[in-house]
């Protein structure tokens, strides 16, 4: 066994301490110390360091601890590490920028050619650029991209989204960029987003997501699932129907085909036999939530059916704790009830009633996701696998 020099050492101990003081906002030297099983001469060299990093700040006393010596309280100087993070559509690109506590920054969007590779690289080339100038304290860029990606490489299989096939998107950029540049599926980096935010120790979640395509991502206290080539989780090209709309992918019928946003909204314009003019999940949300009309409640039903014969697929699969439905139809009770109703016909008693079932529509969380991305992985140290990403303090391998 090669042994680990005292320097490596350091660093290891250095970024679980950052990662424990992010975890718990406010600690002590002791509390570290205990926490984390190192000596408090150790700890308190290492807290002495980030603090003439600008990474951590002393707090003053902690007066409700009343057992030994006062402690001084620490902690993390948010704003002294910050992370990017982009989310690739077809029209456009939505970015955000974050504080160390994963608080939103900056928020905004650029109109992109997603359609196209070539050109997209250069748009994301510019933007990263332009927020890499304007963020000195910046630790890295996540981008999630639609498809099957692979996370080491940075490389875009197939997108049957956006029509990529073999895409280098991390070998293109990073040649321009001085921070780590990271590239994973969007729906991965939603799922990451919404596993930390639960903080619920040990649980696994299987996050699923209608937008402009339907995707899916299992992920517990290992990480990420994402499978030999990186399909775990990609539910929208199963085939629900057998003779079903042709998919982009060439199969018949596939689940994206009937329950994303585009498959929506085309189903809404022919039964209300009238153009909708609707592009976005959150226009679509808008728009059904001021309409009622019977045609449009019996198409929403239907969309609920659909995606509910998945879900028995999920649970016996993954068997997971949680599933969120992540989908701009969260407020439509036509639709939740023909997918729980879909979904409770197909699956063992016991294992349904287990799984908590979720809806919420949050458009926010892929780009929130690949940004945290960049901070889990610059807490991770040598040993640990840095993309199948760790949401655990507790590493003591
Ligand atoms: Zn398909």
């Amino acid at each position: 066994m090669v042994s680990k020099g005292p320097s490596l050492l350091r660093l290891t101990n250095k970024k679980r301490i950052l990662r424990f003081l992010r975890e718990h906002s406010v600690s002590s030297r002791q509390d570290i110390a205990k926490a984390l099983k190192l000596s408090k001469n150790t700890v308190s060299l290492i807290v002495e360091q980030l603090i003439r990093e600008g990474k951590v700040r002393e707090m003053g006393l902690d007066e409700t601890s009343h057992v030994g010596r006062p402690r001084i309280k620490l902690s993390i100087v948010s704003e002294s590490m910050t992370a990017v993070g982009i989310w690739v559509k077809k029209r456009e690109a939505q970015y955000q920028v974050i504080d160390y506590s994963s608080r939103a920054m900056e928020k905004g969007c650029v109109e992109i050619d997603g359609e196209d590779p070539e050109k997209c690289l250069e748009q994301l080339q510019q933007l990263s650029l332009h927020l890499q100038s304007k963020y000195e304290t910046l630790l890295g860029i996540g981008i999630g991209i639609p498809g099957l990606v692979d996370p080491y490489q940075g490389i875009v299989h197939y997108s049957s989204h956006l029509g990529w096939e073999q895409v280098p998107v991390k070998a293109r950029l990073q040649g321009a960029l001085r921070v780590p540049v990271r590239v994973l599926n969007n729906v991965k980096a939603a799922s990451l987003f919404h596993f930390h935010l639960g903080k619920k120790r040990n649980s696994s979640l299987f996050y699923l997501r209608m937008d402009e395509g339907v995707g899916g991502s299992f992920i517990d206290q290992n990480g990420i699932f994402f499978g030999s080539s990186w399909t775990a989780g990609e539910i929208g090209h199963l085939s629900v129907e057998d003779h079903g709309p042709l998919c982009r992918c060439g199969k018949k019928g596939c689940l994206e085909t009937l329950v994303s946003v585009p498959a929506i909204v085309r189903k809404l314009e022919e039964d209300l036999r009238q153009p909708l003019n609707i592009r976005r999940a959150d226009e679509l949300r808008t728009f059904v939530a001021e309409t009622a009309d019977a045609s449009m409640a019996k198409v929403l039903r239907e969309t609920g059916h659909y995606l509910g014969q998945i879900i028995p697929s999920i649970i016996h699969f993954f068997d997971p704790e949680r599933i969120i439905i992540d989908t701009p139809l969260d407020q439509v009770q036509e639709f939740r009830q023909a997918v729980l109703e879909s979904a409770s016909r197909r699956t063992l008693k016991h294992s349904f009633d287990q799984v908590e079932i979720r809806f919420l529509f949050d458009p926010q969380s892929a780009v929130a996701g690949a940004a945290q991305a960049i901070i889990f992985q610059h807490e991770s140290y040598p040993g640990e696998d840095e993309t199948q990403v760790k949401n655990q303090g507790s590493s003591d391998r």
